[in-house]
């Protein structure tokens, strides 16, 4: 996506060779219009799939998320960082390491959410390690959904996450996959 690649490289800020800051469009503050742009496509790459409900993880990826939900006409479900002080229902957990915070953080979607006959596609920010993302897709497994595939906006291709969920079987689309953050400089992998 040429809009997305031109507004990391005018508003992306490497932080490391592993760490690209991208507040000003995806983890702090929200470009709108690329944001619909990019949910847009995402419902155009997986719309073939019936897709039941789109689901991520709070909060950076519930911009993206609510953009593919709106474009395909389905809920979208987020997963909580950690248990709310209300009574919940029945809730499925996963404690997964989180790459920014450098400590684990529990994800949590109440079973009313995900139903056994849904088909769910998982949408996310930034893939690395992937934690986050299996974190997500075995709280999907045990709730007996079927997962369609993973959507995710920037892939760092240098971090094993999202080659080991594709090996897996798993069909994972990004829109701007990042070869290198080495020597403070941007590369694009095609
Ligand atoms: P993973 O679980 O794949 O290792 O990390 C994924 C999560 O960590 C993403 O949801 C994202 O919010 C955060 N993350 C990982 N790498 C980066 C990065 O380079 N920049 C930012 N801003 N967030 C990142």
């Amino acid at each position: 996506m040429d809009k997305l690649k031109q507004a990391i490289i005018e508003q992306g800020v490497v932080v490391s060779d592993q760490v690209l800051k991208l507040d000003a469009l995806l983890n702090h503050q929200v470009d709108p219009q690329l944001t619909m742009e990019m949910g847009r496509q995402f419902a155009d790459l997986f719309r073939s799939e019936h897709v039941t409900r789109v689901v991520t993880v709070e909060s950076s990826g519930i911009s993206i998320a609510f953009a593919t939900a709106y474009a395909l006409g389905v809920p979208l479900v987020f997963a909580r960082r950690k248990k709310s002080l209300q009574v919940e229902s029945e809730v499925l957990c996963e404690r997964v390491p989180s790459f920014t915070k450098g400590m684990v953080t529990d994800l949590l979607i109440s079973k009313e959410f995900l139903k056994e006959n849904d088909r769910i596609l998982f949408i996310d920010d930034i893939i690395a390690n992937g934690d986050a993302a299996r974190g997500l897709i075995r709280i999907i497994e045990r709730s007996g959904a079927t997962l369609i595939g993973a959507g995710i906006v920037v892939e760092k291709c240098f971090q094993p996450g999202a080659n080991a969920l594709r090996e897996s079987g798993i069909r994972l689309e990004s829109l701007a996959k990042i070869a290198s953050l080495e020597g403070g400089k941007i590369v694009f992998a095609e």
